[in-house]
């Protein structure tokens, strides 16, 4: 296995045509009840591989289940998640919902990487071990090779002289950056991001913010859920507004961010800015 963590250097005459770029991702009115409380209803958006996205919104607006569908730990109850046209979670055929086996649903999401608010390393194993623990297990690469990849990504997020910590022994910020690294080592297309900077001390945020800027310059798609407005307006494509489930409003951030049309938008806006 080889990661790719620039972009390959590509002239308009190169370029990968767009069609078969990877990291395309599909969302087609989706909607999730929990005990029969809607939490999405009927989202819709369409991702461009390399695209950056930035979904802000309230709490309990369903940023998060939004964002855990496209990686099947949240299934839907109607609608369609797929990446590069492949079904993730449910999804209707024909009239029918259709759930994917176990292995199949492990095999997709494998394409997807994620890193969540509270980093979630497994305590036990150091810094270079959370990151081997993907590859090895899926037998991607022999242990050497996952090490040496390992040592890469770690070095890539600043971290080159932590590999032998635990997570107890890092900083929130250095878990976090740990936390990408380890996100980095199946070399996927799509990296979703849940709030990885608001469990952070604030003097923290900017070095992982600095990190998901870099990536953001990496060919991936990233979609970002966060309230950091600042960072969304520099790094985002793209920026969509989710508030009771549904998608109210989306745009480049120099029209959401700035002239925000809807009432809601405006109204949260206002307060976090
Ligand atoms: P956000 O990330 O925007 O804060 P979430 O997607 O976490 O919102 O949650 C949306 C709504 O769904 C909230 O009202 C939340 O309480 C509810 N919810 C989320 N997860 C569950 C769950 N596992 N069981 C029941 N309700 C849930
Ligand atoms: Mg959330």
């Amino acid at each position: 296995m080889s990661i790719t963590l620039e972009r390959p250097e590509t002239t308009e005459k190169d370029a990968t045509p767009i069609a078969v770029r990877p990291g395309r991702v599909e969302i087609h009115d989706v909607w999730k009840s929990y005990a029969g409380v809607p939490v999405l209803r009927g989202v819709s958006l369409d991702i461009e591989p390399g695209e950056v996205v930035a979904i802000l919104g309230p709490s309990g607006s369903g940023k998060s289940t939004l964002l855990r569908t496209i990686n099947h730990l949240e299934t839907i109850d109607r609608g369609s998640v797929t990446v590069d046209g492949e079904f993730i979670g449910y999804a209707r055929r024909g009239d029918r919902l259709h759930e994917l086996r176990e292995s199949e649903v492990l095999k997709r999401r494998t394409s997807v990487g994620v890193v969540f608010q509270n980093f979630n390393l497994f305590p036990h194993l150091t810094a270079l071990e959370n990151i081997t623990a993907a590859p090895l297990a899926l037998r991607r690469a022999t242990k050497a090779e996952a090490r040496e990849q390992a040592q890469a990504l770690l070095e890539r997020v600043g971290l080159g002289d932590k590999g032998a910590r635990y997570p107890r022994q890092l900083s929130g910020g250095q878990q976090q950056r740990v936390a990408i690294a380890r996100a980095l080592a199946l070399d996927p297309q799509v990296l979703l991001f849940d709030e990885p900077t608001s469990a952070l001390d604030p003097e923290l945020v900017g070095e992982v913010l600095s990190v998901i800027r870099d990536l953001a310059d990496s060919g991936r798609t990233l979609v970002i859920v966060t309230h950091e407005i600042g960072f969304a307006r520099e790094v985002a494509d793209r920026v969509v507004f989710l508030d009771e489930g549904e998608l109210l409003e989306q745009g480049p951030p120099s029209e959401v961010l700035v002239n925000p049309r809807h009432p809601r938008t405006q109204e949260f806006l206002a307060k976090v800015l």
